[in-house]
């Protein structure tokens, strides 16, 4: 079907490439999140050019524009009324380089595809979302992603290397040419001027400072990435770092370089059950200092949704009320490295309550199995909820320590006051580097 936004789109795009039938509308108009908007087009632009024609066009007919890769997103990043800007088919170039020390990728590249041309290095990308088998490099910088063993080190913000980004206004930079850094200062200037007043304005008040290191030491995915006026003193870095995290709405991200991390190829993974989640809580720090690389906790309403799945453990079917579970990997390079961590392990192992003794695994089949119950969790938890309800994910954050009586009164807050039934799932993310 033919629409006016339709025609004037085909002086951007071929028609093949512009979508306004209500069929493809509908179907875009929803990410993996609750939210909906329909779009009025759908466009697969393959070139830079066609981007900066696309947010010239948004400008001059002031209709907004979002990106999309994957559409994974769960509180409505990717979708819009406006034009939705689809990556997913034409931008998933993927370029090993520096043996594997650094991968240059397109948007449009699904994560676990770059791991895959990883793989043969040992290495892999920091950000590890559990929903990597679909999300695309373009969602999981723009989201800053991060998931189980990235922690708060090895997340987008801190493993990108370069950057290359269009600004609404067209112009194009790459953090990886010092020619770009003099012509951002001269062709952006407004900008320029106006990132490094707001650097100088954090800088010299010592509590904003102090409360935005504090707060980055922290998962922290929500809103700009402000770390970066404290991080880079130069206003392209600090702008290339907003661009994480920014969902799209300062700029396009053309390509990036990321630095890669060891993908260690040995592992001991176990499912811990313990008597309470209070007692789950206090097990996490002894064992982040024991040396686990991933402490995914996990309360009795979470498993709950996934005990019926086949193949998973049958110990979780028959967990008192009060029980919760934390998922533990060791990561090591030899086998001996693997060993010392176990030591590590059987010294706290009597001080933890469990329900019933450790069984840490290295085969394969079940490792993949504990990680799709993570993995899996959300879903899930979606699929079992009452009918006529939704299911809202948003990520919270506290000091580790806190973390048992932060749960403690959320699922109090949550049975008395939000919700009169008794489902609210808490999962957290917990990895070595949150301490
Ligand atoms: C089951 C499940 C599990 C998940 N687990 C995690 C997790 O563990 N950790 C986590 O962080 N997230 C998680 N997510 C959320 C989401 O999957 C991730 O944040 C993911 O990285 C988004 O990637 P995407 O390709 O789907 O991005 P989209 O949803 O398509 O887009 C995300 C944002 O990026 C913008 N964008 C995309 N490309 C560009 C570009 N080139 N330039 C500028 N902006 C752009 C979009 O406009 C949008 O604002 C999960 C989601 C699901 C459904």
């Amino acid at each position: 079907m033919e629409s006016a936004i339709g025609k004037l789109l085909e002086g951007i795009l071929p028609a093949e490439r512009i979508k306004t039938d209500l069929i493809d509308l509908v179907a875009s108009a929803s990410d993996a999140g609750f939210y909906y908007l329909r779009p009025k087009a759908v466009v697969l632009p393959k070139s830079e050019e066609e981007v900066i024609n696309l947010l010239a066009f948004s400008v001059q007919h002031q209709i907004p524009i979002t990106f999309r890769t994957a559409g994974t997103s769960l509180s409505g990043q990717s979708i819009t009324d406006g034009i939705l800007v689809d990556l997913s088919q034409h931008w998933n170039n993927i370029t090993i380089e520096n043996n594997g020390d650094t991968v240059r990728v397109k948007p449009g590249a699904i994560g676990a595809n770059v791991n895959t041309y990883l793989k043969k290095y040992g290495r892999k990308i920091g950000p590890d979302p559990a929903s990597i088998n679909a999300a695309m490099m373009g969602g999981i910088l723009s989201n800053n992603a991060s998931g189980m063993c990235c922690g708060v080190s090895k997340n987008s913000y801190h493993t990108v290397k370069y950057i290359r980004f269009i600004l609404p206004d067209g112009k194009t930079y790459t953090t990886e040419s010092a020619i770009d850094y003099e012509r951002f200062k001269i062709e952006s200037e407004g900008l320029y001027e106006q990132l490094a007043v707001l650097r100088t304005q954090i800088i010299s008040n010592p509590e904003v400072h102090d409360k935005i290191r504090r707060k980055y030491q922290t998962k922290n995915t929500v809103g700009y990435s402000v770390n970066a006026f404290i991080d880079f003193e130069e206003p392209m870095d600090i702008l290339a770092h907003l661009l994480i995290g920014a969902e799209g709405t300062l700029g396009f991200i053309a390509e990036a370089v990321l630095n890669t991390v060891n993908d260690y190829p040995e592992k001991l993974t176990a499912m811990l059950y313990f008597t309470d989640i209070y007692s789950a809580c206090k097990a996490i720090t002894p064992l982040t200092i024991s040396g686990a690389a991933a402490v995914e906790l996990m309360d009795r309403a979470s498993l709950q949704s996934i005990e019926n799945i086949e193949g998973m453990p049958a110990i979780i079917k028959t967990l008192p009320e009060s029980a919760a579970a934390l998922l533990v990997e060791y990561l090591g390079n030899t086998q001996e490295e693997l060993k010392v961590q176990m030591d590590s392990f059987l010294a706290i192992a009597d001080d933890l309550s469990l329900l019933e003794n450790a069984a840490f695994t290295a085969v394969p089949y079940e490792q993949a199995l504990f990680w799709k119950v993570r993995k899996g969790m959300f879903p899930a938890v979606g699929a079992v909820r009452a009918s006529g309800t939704t299911v809202i994910l948003e990520d919270i954050a506290f000091p580790v320590d806190s973390t048992g009586d932060a749960i403690s009164d959320l699922q109090l807050l949550f049975k008395n006051i939000i919700i009169p039934g008794p489902l609210f799932s808490a999962m957290l993310r917990m990895a070595t580097s949150t301490l």
